[in-house]
């Protein structure tokens, strides 16, 4: 037996939240009768309709793709701006599993499966994310071990312990390039850690999420992730 809210999550009609709206509204019935009880338990055999439409199960779908630069992680926006969803071409519903800012590039998983999303993002999962970025200055040696041992944020909150190792110093274009190790995912996080030194990336591209890296895909190229890297990423 699963909750109504799940069922319909699952089905890949609305997000949870948005099923449980649904419900409220009296929208939803369970072999005809409207349901508003949100714990209410459906049974194998049970007809779910959503505004009169019979719901069915759809199957879970797991993507990696490099994401390009100026595309949106959303699935729709208010500018028309190319979203990572119009480029997979799949029937299922699906969304990406957390973020990357429009002009970030690199690993980014998509599914339909809301629990797997809400797993690897949890921050008690500390998942690696390696991201190589270009700011618009060279660190200094103090700086370096200020990242790694973390900074207080705008909003007064210290980031985890991160790891940094320099890729590229360029003096005459004053700036330097370097991978970034962070064990959790706050919001624009890399940005914000640079802006507490007074620095701005002038790139960033996220190399890995834990195993998983997309070196072999080129930006906008997909691939669906094999079922075994999926058990080892949850
Ligand atoms: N940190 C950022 O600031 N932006 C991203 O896109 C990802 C991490």
């Amino acid at each position: 037996m699963e909750r109504l809210q799940k069922v319909i999550a699952q089905a890949g009609i609305a997000s949870r939240r948005k099923a449980e709206e649904m419900i409220a509204q009296g929208r939803v019935c369970v072999n005809g009768d409207i349901i508003t009880e949100m714990g209410y338990k459906v049974k194998r055999g049970d007809v779910v309709e959503v505004d009169g439409n019979p719901i069915e199960k759809e199957n879970k779908v797991y993507f990696l793709m490099n994401k390009p630069k100026k595309t949106m992680c959303t699935s729709n926006d208010e500018f028309d701006r190319t979203t990572v969803i119009d480029l997979i071409p799949c029937k299922e519903r699906i969304f990406t599993v957390g973020r990357l800012d429009y002009d970030t590039s690199g690993v980014l998983l998509l599914t339909n499966d809301g629990e797997f999303a809400n797993e690897i993002i949890h921050p008690r999962y500390h998942m690696p994310k390696v991201y190589n970025l270009t700011i618009n200055g060279i660190l200094t040696p103090e700086e370096m071990i200020q990242i790694k041992k973390g900074i207080v944020l705008d909003d007064g909150k210290k980031t985890l312990p991160a790891k940094l190792k320099l890729t590229e110093k360029d003096v005459a274009k004053n700036q330097c390039s370097f991978d970034l190790t962070i064990y959790e995912g706050r919001n624009r996080q890399i940005k914000r850690m640079m802006e507490a030194l007074g620095y701005e990336v002038r790139r960033l591209h996220r190399k890995e999420l834990a195993f998983l890296k997309c070196s072999d895909l080129r930006q906008g190229e997909y691939r669906i992730l094999k079922p075994f890297e999926v058990a080892q990423l949850r």
